[in-house]
């Protein structure tokens, strides 16, 4: 990972990514704490007190620890919380979530008819049929995709992506290529696609967000040991998970002293 940083070349894509995707840094994570931290997988279904400890009910095992990090999305953190801390429970379940399909579409580059010069586009709210953006991953990542191919990633969010949650993948695909003739004037037929659905994944920071966060962290003052980290709060951005998820560890590590 390291390495990844210090050899991104000069004059290169403006954005920042793992040539082997993101999840290179939850690996990365996991190797160095590996043999110190016991990671276990599985769905949390409560959280309760005990005394001075909290207890995760996880499947038919109960962990129990003096300080505890909830970094599931707000609504599940909210479900977590009913019965140990029904205040900040309440105000989690008010914070609304978006949704997004993902669709990549593989093409010969050659057959494209189309020279990808630049990194996609955004499509305005008015405009909008089925895509809201779409990302040309030979030039945003050319180190994602050979050069005898052409690769496009659509996003579709919002009400758009709740009315196509039922729908099947060829449906959807075919929305998607329609735009893409209509945006980029490609017609060809794309190699190979890949899915994926994000159910309720992106918190929205609607009127009234700043508000309720403070709310929600001044009733955490009155749980000693519990606290919440990720999107849901203070920035959405990776980088805004790792400042707050930073900040999280050292308040816990001042605590231990
Ligand atoms: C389609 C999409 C594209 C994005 N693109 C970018 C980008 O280009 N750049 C950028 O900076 N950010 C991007 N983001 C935003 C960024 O990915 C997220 O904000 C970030 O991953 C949030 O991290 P998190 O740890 O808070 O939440 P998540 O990554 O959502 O992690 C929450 C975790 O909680 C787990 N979980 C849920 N319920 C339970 C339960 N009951 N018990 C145990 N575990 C549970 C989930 O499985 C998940 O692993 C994108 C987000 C989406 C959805």
């Amino acid at each position: 990972m390291q390495q990844e940083l210090r050899e991104r070349p000069k004059g290169g894509s403006l954005f920042l990514s793992f040539r082997g995707g993101m999840q290179t840094l939850t690996n990365a994570l996991a190797t160095a704490i590996a043999g110190r931290v016991n990671i276990v997988h599985g769905e949390a279904t409560a959280v309760t007190r005990n005394g001075d400890s909290w207890q995760v009910r996880i499947g038919n095992e109960s962990l129990s620890a003096r300080d505890l990090v909830l970094c599931c999305p707000a609504h599940v953190n909210a479900k977590l919380l009913e019965s140990s801390a029904q205040p900040i429970a309440d105000e989690l379940a008010g914070i609304p979530y978006s949704s997004a399909i993902l669709v990549m579409a593989v093409y010969d580059r050659a057959s494209l008819g189309h020279p990808l010069d630049g990194f996609g586009f955004l499509v305005p709210r008015g405009e909008r049929k089925t895509l809201a953006a779409a990302t040309w991953v030979n030039t945003k990542w050319p180190v994602r995709t050979p050069p005898n191919l052409a690769a496009i990633r659509g996003f579709i969010v919002g009400r758009r992506a709740v009315e196509l949650a039922s729908a099947t993948e060829e449906e959807i695909l075919t929305l998607v290529r329609e735009d893409l003739r209509s945006f980029m004037g490609v017609t060809a037929q794309p190699l190979f696609h890949t899915f994926y659905r994000w159910p309720s994944s992106m918190p929205q920071y609607v009127v009234g967000h700043g508000a309720r966060v403070k709310n929600i962290f001044q009733h955490l003052a009155n749980y000693p040991g519990l606290f919440l980290a990720g999107n849901s709060y203070d920035g959405v951005g990776i980088p805004d998970c790792l400042r707050h998820a930073r900040h999280t560890a050292q308040h816990i590590c001042a605590r231990s002293i």
